[in-house]
Formats: structure tokens, C-alpha cells, sequence
């Protein structure tokens, strides 16, 4: 089928760095694609400027057709919060808030009412086996529970498209096999596409492709030009 999000062509520079020299990437839906490269490569900034976080300098973004350059401000922040989630290395779960709150805060963005957001994020959380720490602020969970909360939070608002940079950078390999497993459950059974960076091999090796970025520029087998 037709890709689910491209990129043409991006060029991005940041003062004398280019970041990004003419990457171009296809997501398809429901496909786990893993951005890999050495470090300062590029691979956050097309995996921002994929999701609408980063404008690219030239070049474009389409996310089902919708040219997201051409967005204003407005729809796309409302593009990521409904179509997209994120997971980072560090969870970056708001700390004063509880882990199920933290869950359910996409939700709320979105205008759900408390209770069945509530409903949802423990529902998600007691999937994710972290329904223990539901009541616990971010920083009384582990690092392992803590991510998988944060992934419960980017699944939330059943995403087409999940973002995760470096997402078991921080995490022991039993616990980083765990939160794989979890994206790629979400990509098998939902159609999520998950566009993940990451520097492991044994991390990429859940996806179902893997792209090289290098100096700015995409070696995908696939679909480079
Ligand atoms: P990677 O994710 O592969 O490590 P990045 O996309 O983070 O690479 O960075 C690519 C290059 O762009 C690096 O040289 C980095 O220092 C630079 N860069 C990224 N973001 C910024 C920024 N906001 N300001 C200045 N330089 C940046
Ligand atoms: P990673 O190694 O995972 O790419 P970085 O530490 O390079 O993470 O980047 C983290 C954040 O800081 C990103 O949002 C990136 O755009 C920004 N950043 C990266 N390099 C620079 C830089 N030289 N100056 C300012 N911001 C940067």
C-alpha cells in the first residue's frame, strides 16, 4: 500500500552543522522501522522532523497525504497529540504527577473526560504489567517501570505512528527486550507503524527494517533515491 508518512528530500542545518542533507524515508503503516547510524549522524532530527517537532529547512513531510510543512502551528500540534506517540530514553514522565495521571494525560489533552481516561490508562497499564505502580509518582518506579508507563503513554490515544528515540538507551537488556516487545506488540496488533533510533543492534533487530542514517543522509534499501 501507499506509505502512511514520507519524507522527501530534508535538509536541515543547525549554524554550521548540517544535520540532515537530503534525507528521504517511506513509514508504512503497522511496520517497525529502526533509525541506526553513529552518533551525531542525524537520526533525531529526521525522526523530528518526521513527527512534526522539527521544520525542516527545505525538502517536505506527508503524513497521509497532508503535506505537515504546510501546517500551520495550530493543526499540527493537533496532528501530534491525536495521530502520534513519543517515547524518549528518559521516559520524561512528569515527575508531580502520578504514573496512571501521567498515562492519562494525552487523553485528557484531548478532551476525554477524567474518569474514562482514568478507565483507559489502567486498563493499558495493567496490559503492560505496571498496573502496581498506577498510584506511584514517576520516581518511586524503576527505570523498567517507569519506561513501560511511558509507553503506555505514547500507546494511550491509539496512535498511527509511535516515535521512540533511544527508547531502552537507558534500560538493562532484560528490560529493554521488554519495552520491544511491547512497541512491536502495538505495531502487530494495532497497525501502529513504530519509527524507533537506536544505536543497537540487538534493539533494531525487533524491527522489521532498519535504515542507516549517515552524515545527514538515508540509506534505507528500500526506498532511498
Ligand atoms: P543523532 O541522533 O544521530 O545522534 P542528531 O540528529 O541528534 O544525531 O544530531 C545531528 C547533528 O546535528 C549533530 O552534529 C548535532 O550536534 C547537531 N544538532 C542536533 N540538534 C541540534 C540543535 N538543536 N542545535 C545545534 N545542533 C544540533
Ligand atoms: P541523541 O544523542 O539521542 O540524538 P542529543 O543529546 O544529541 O540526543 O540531543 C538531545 C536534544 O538536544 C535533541 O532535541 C537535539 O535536537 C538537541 N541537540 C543536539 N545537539 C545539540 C547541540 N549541539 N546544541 C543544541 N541542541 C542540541
Amino acid at each position: 500500500g501507499s506509505p502512511l508518512l514520507v519524507a522527501d528530500d530534508l535538509t536541515k542545518t543547525f549554524g554550521v552543522t548540517t544535520a540532515l542533507d537530503n534525507a528521504s524515508i517511506q513509514v508504512h503503516a503497522g511496520e517497525v522501522l529502526a533509525l541506526m547510524g553513529p552518533s551525531g549522524s542525524g537520526k533525531s532530527t529526521l525522526l523530528h522532523c518526521l513527527a512534526g517537532i522539527v521544520a525542516p529547512d527545505s525538502g517536505r513531510v506527508t503524513y497521509a497525504g497532508q503535506d505537515v510543512s504546510a501546517m500551520s502551528d495550530v493543526r499540527r500540534s493537533a496532528l501530534r497529540r491525536t495521530e502520534f506517540g513519543f517515547v524518549f530514553q528518559f521516559g520524561q514522565l512528569v515527575p508531580e504527577l502520578t504514573c496512571l495521571e501521567n498515562v492519562a494525560l494525552p487523553l485528557r489533552l484531548t478532551g476525554v473526560g477524567r474518569r474514562e481516561a482514568h478507565r483507559r490508562a489502567t486498563d493499558l497499564l495493567t496490559r503492560l504489567e505496571v498496573a502496581d505502580v498506577a498510584r506511584k509518582r514517576p520516581g518511586q518506579a524503576s527505570g523498567g517501570q517507569g519506561q513501560r508507563v511511558a509507553v503506555a503513554r505514547a500507546l494511550v490515544t491509539d496512535p498511527k505512528v509511535v516515535f521512540a528515540d533511544e527508547p531502552t538507551g537507558a534500560l538493562d537488556s532484560l528490560n529493554g527486550e521488554r519495552v520491544m516487545q511491547l512497541l512491536v506488540t502495538a505495531a502487530r496488533e494495532t497497525g501502529t507503524a513504530v519509527v524507533l533510533v537506536t544505536h543497537e543492534a540487538r534493539v533494531a533487530a525487533y524491527s522489521d527494517r532498519e535504515a542507516v542514517v549517515r552524515d545527514g543522509r538515508v540509506r534505507d534499501p528500500e526506498y532511498a533515491r
